[in-house]
């Protein structure tokens, strides 16, 4: 039977409860328990595909379609099992859903309340079969006390009620801080915190206490004694250097150990940690550096190009280099030249995104790689920025560009390189756009299968001509240019199964210069890299060896 662990933070936000509760599932793992994360996330956006990459940061695509928060990214980076559609939920998905419902009737005439309904919908939630796996881990976004989150925090009381004793356990994420004037940590904070959590009738089996600073066993004991939690179930968490450092850090503080304990596992199964013994060994000792270039538009939030900068910190881990990624803004070489902002890089790699904000930029840092020869990695918008690139620069069509940005200006100023995809197939059926169709749910979402042309480098690369990647866009690059482009160099490598749409280009008389329409980002970890992010990296440890 799956035992549930509750996952909340207090005090302030951002406190790493995603990385928290990724590494302990990892720790899990590491045990030779099966586990899978979900998310329950109070914000009342259905989901986080309308949401801005500003706000929110990335949205994290799974193999099913779903768009959803980052911290599923976590959760897969760190384990492996792959996120789907029903590890996330919202406020607003759950409201919708009982809204629904009562339009239909569902409720008989009852009066629609938080207790019980809206409690009852985020509880279905929750039930998603016992046998699935040995630990479920279930993080609450935002913090106790908001008041968008207490309909989640009182399901998962009354969640761990309804079950056996000793079936569901909380983990509270709170902060220690520090007051250089009298150089202590500060424990009235978490007090606070877990009476917000009492109050709601939820008892914190462990503690995770972020902290600067190591915490004396005096304090320790007086977090224990106030928040009623047992001394060795409070746990240190500090700051690390990498993120990858986190399983073996929260093996050390002993977290695995206080999570079984509170479940009476004993004795508990030996971790077996070498995997994460090597992730470590390969972040602290790399044997070189590489510089490469994001050229973006939401530069001033990282969080926005999330995956992206993990996958190459995987593709520096499998080269055993370090990857200094640096962030370059687009705009401001829409109209200037982009070689003073894009010389000494090793490579450059041009993201995802959506707008036209920025994309004449993008198409020069395209032009700038393929005439230098530096290593290019296009990534769904950067793979048509690059068609589009070939096509204004090579194939002699200067009204290149892509009617996504028609569409936004309202006026025709393009040749549609790139078009807008109104029907497409997904495995064996068939799926259709509508023109009118809202913006949330109308991309081309999820995993699908592409070939690849036997012995092009993307074949050699993945080892393999049959693929699945994750895809999130609206556009698609026209075959209709494929034979003029193709005469000049630019190969379209990969095509979905039916031979209709690119997934791939690349061109033959360059180092390293690959455009996928698909976001390979999404599936990288750091115990094993994804193929195209190691070889990039690859082929930047090469430009390095040349300067
Ligand atoms: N805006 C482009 C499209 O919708 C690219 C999307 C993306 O980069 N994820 O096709």
């Amino acid at each position: 039977m799956a035992r549930y662990i509750f996952i909340t933070g207090g005090v302030v936000s951002s406190l790493g409860k995603g990385l928290a509760s990724a590494a302990l599932g990892a720790l899990l793992q590491a045990r030779g328990y099966s586990v899978r994360l979900r998310k329950l996330d109070p914000y009342l956006n259905v989901d986080p595909g309308t949401m801005s990459p500003f706000e929110h940061g990335e949205v994290f695509v799974t193999d099913d379609g779903a768009e959803t928060d980052l911290d599923l990214g976590h959760y897969e980076r760190f384990t492996g099992v792959a996120a789907r559609n029903t590890d996330s939920v919202s406020s607003g998905r759950i409201y919708s859903t009982v809204l629904e419902k009562e339009r239909r009737g569902d409720y008989l005439g009852k009066t629609i309340q938080v207790v019980p309904h809206v409690t009852n919908q985020i509880k279905e939630f929750l039930d998603i079969g016992d046998d699935e796996v040995d630990f479920m881990l279930c993080e609450i976004g935002g913090t106790v006390g908001d008041i968008e989150g207490l309909p989640f925090f009182e399901a998962i009381r009354q969640y761990s009620h309804d079950r056996p004793r000793g079936q569901c356990i909380f983990m509270h994420l709170t902060l220690l801080p520090y007051l250089a004037a009298s150089g202590e940590l500060k424990t009235k904070p978490t007090q606070h915190s877990v009476k917000e959590l009492q109050s709601i009738g939820i008892a914190p089996d462990v503690l995770v206490c972020r902290s600067e600073h190591p915490i004396p066993e005096k304090e320790r004991e007086k977090i224990a004694l106030f928040c009623n939690v047992r001394k060795e179930h409070v746990v240190a968490a500090y700051d690390l250097k990498s993120i990858y450092e986190a399983p073996l850090a929260y093996h050390e503080q002993g977290l695995d150990q206080a999570v079984l304990d509170a479940f009476q596992i004993a004795p508990a199964p030996k971790p077996d940690l070498s995997r994460w013994r090597d992730v470590y060994d390969r972040v602290h000792n790399p044997e070189g550096e590489v510089k490469v270039a994001i050229v973006g538009k939401y530069v001033q939030l990282e969080d926005a190009y999330k995956s992206f900068k993990e996958a190459l910190t995987h593709g520096g881990m499998s080269n055993r280099v370090k990857v200094k990624v640096e962030w370059v803004d687009a705009e401001i070489f829409d109209s200037e030249d982009a070689a003073p902002h894009l010389e000494g890089y090793h490579a450059i790699l041009v993201p995802g995104g959506f707008g036209e904000r920025g994309t004449e930029g993008k198409i020069k840092a395209a032009q700038f790689a393929r005439e230098r020869k530096i290593p290019y990695f296009g990534i769904c918008l950067g793979m048509q920025m690059a068609v589009i690139e070939a096509a204004r620069n090579v194939a002699g069509i200067p009204s290149a560009g892509s009617e996504e940005f028609d569409h936004e200006s309202g006026e025709k100023r393009f040749e549609p390189v790139v078009y807008h995809l109104k029907e497409w197939i997904q495995g064996n059926h068939m799926v259709a756009r509508k023109t009118d169709d809202d913006k949330g749910g109308t991309m081309r979402l999820g995993s699908y299968s592409a070939t690849l042309a036997e012995g092009s480098k993307v074949a050699g690369i993945y080892g393999s001509t049959s693929i699945e990647e994750r895809h999130r866009h609206r556009y698609e690059v026209d075959t209709k240019y494929r034979s003029v482009l193709e005469e000049k160099g630019l190969v379209f490598s990969g095509m979905s199964p039916d031979g209709k749409l690119p997934e791939i280009v690349e061109w033959t008389d360059h180092p390293w210069f690959i455009g996928v329409q698909f976001h390979p980002e999404l599936k990288s970890k750091p115990f094993a890299p994804h193929p195209l992010f190691a070889d990039f990296v690859r082929a930047a440890v090469e430009v390095s060896r040349l300067v």
